[in-house]
């Protein structure tokens, strides 16, 4: 047993039952003689890897048919552009939520490529709700509804499905990622590194309605264009093979986990003890509406900056790792994903009752 605990919101803990498959799978991966980073991508035991790792993950999600699965690369981030270029035409607009900083990424970099319209957003509290559905001005005939069902910064996430009536909708999950059940459905489109719930960086998996394929920018880079890449399994060039290994061992763990619903309860419990220790004192604060929280990322602050740092040197003393804030809202973040034990958020609660206790 590990005898940290770590709260990076990414690359972010794994579950220690893979990292120790992995370790024993090293340097001889199912009697191949190989690591898995060793493999031909066009092998049969790396093809074998990777078509299971999707049929789990279809399994997990629920992914009907109707849409493909796609293992890439570039991050987030380089969906930030992809989308639009393969989901806004030329001339079209597209409607956005602004919950936060990612959100705000994803929009300055559609507006490089198309006309953008901010539907809602939340900036006039920090990025600290969910603007109600009731007051968003959507367009009919948008190209695509774009929002950021968890921002992994400022520790706010969607608590329902928008209802985008017939227009796509996209959704970055990078940070809840796999934490509870979507409604898969309901989405044109949903994206995410996996270096938040999933596995290692440098994998970027997108969800995506087969009917919405083959519209991209004309003159767009091959790589770009989400066809191409349906159309030839992921594999139209080498893929990440380390990082859908990984994957594939997480998506198994989470079967072991009762799967998706499984895992939820345990996000919901252990969410449930940091928010409710949150809420029973006045030392620490989460500016977030209660109805928004996200269970993923936790941000809170000490009452005074001056008390951080010796907030996270005992922390650290107690293998409480990562607990840092973003550098743009400062403070402290805790983010418990899948792969973090309920027994961190106890030790993390301990440590901060014990820190109250001679600061307060
Ligand atoms: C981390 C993150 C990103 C950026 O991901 P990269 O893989 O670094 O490009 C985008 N959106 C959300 C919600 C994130 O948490």
């Amino acid at each position: 047993m590990r005898q940290v605990f770590n709260f990076s919101a990414g690359p972010a803990v794994l579950p220690e039952e893979v990292l120790a498959q992995a370790a024993a799978e090293m340097l001889d991966w199912h009697g191949s003689g190989q690591s898995v980073m060793e493999m031909s991508h066009r092998g049969k035991e790396y093809m074998s890897i990777h078509e299971q790792a999707e049929r789990d993950l279809r399994e997990l999600m629920g992914i009907p048919e109707s849409h493909a699965v796609l293992f890439l690369q570039g991050g987030a981030t380089l969906q930030f552009a992809m989308v639009p270029l393969n989901l806004l035409p030329e001339r079209g607009h597209a409607d956005y939520v602004n919950t936060g900083e990612w959100s705000t990424k994803a929009i300055k970099e559609a507006r490089r490529f198309g006309d953008v319209n901010v539907i809602a957003s939340s900036e006039d509290r920090q990025f600290t709700y969910v603007p109600p559905q009731a007051a968003w001005k959507r367009s009919p005939d948008a190209a695509y509804l774009h929002y950021c069902a968890n921002e992994t910064i400022g520790g706010v996430e969607f608590p329902f499905t928008p209802d985008a009536g017939k227009v796509p909708l996209v959704a970055d999950i990078s940070s809840n990622f796999l934490s509870r059940p979507v409604e898969v459905a309901k989405h044109a489109l949903m994206y995410g590194g996996a270096q938040k719930n999933i596995g290692p960086a440098g994998l970027t998996i997108v969800i995506v309605r087969k009917d919405l394929l083959g519209h991209a920018r004309a003159g767009l880079a091959t790589m770009l264009d989400y066809k191409v890449h349906a159309d030839a399994d992921s594999m139209l060039n080498t893929p990440p093979t380390w990082a859908v290994y990984i994957a594939g061992l997480v998506f198994q763990w989470l079967k072991r986990q009762g799967g998706v619903a499984g895992i939820e309860q345990r996000n919901l419990e252990k969410a449930k003890l940091l928010y409710d220790y949150l809420d029973s004192t006045a030392f620490y604060t989460n500016p977030v509406d209660r109805s928004d929280r996200s269970r993923m990322n936790i941000p809170f602050r000490l009452p005074d900056a001056a008390l951080d740092e010796p907030f996270l040197k005992g922390a650290k003393q107690r293998g409480l790792l990562q607990l840092k804030g973003h550098r743009s809202v400062g403070g402290m973040r805790a983010s418990i994903y899948n792969a973090m034990p309920i027994e961190g958020v106890r030790a993390l609660v301990d440590w901060m009752r014990e820190f109250e206790k001679s600061h307060g």
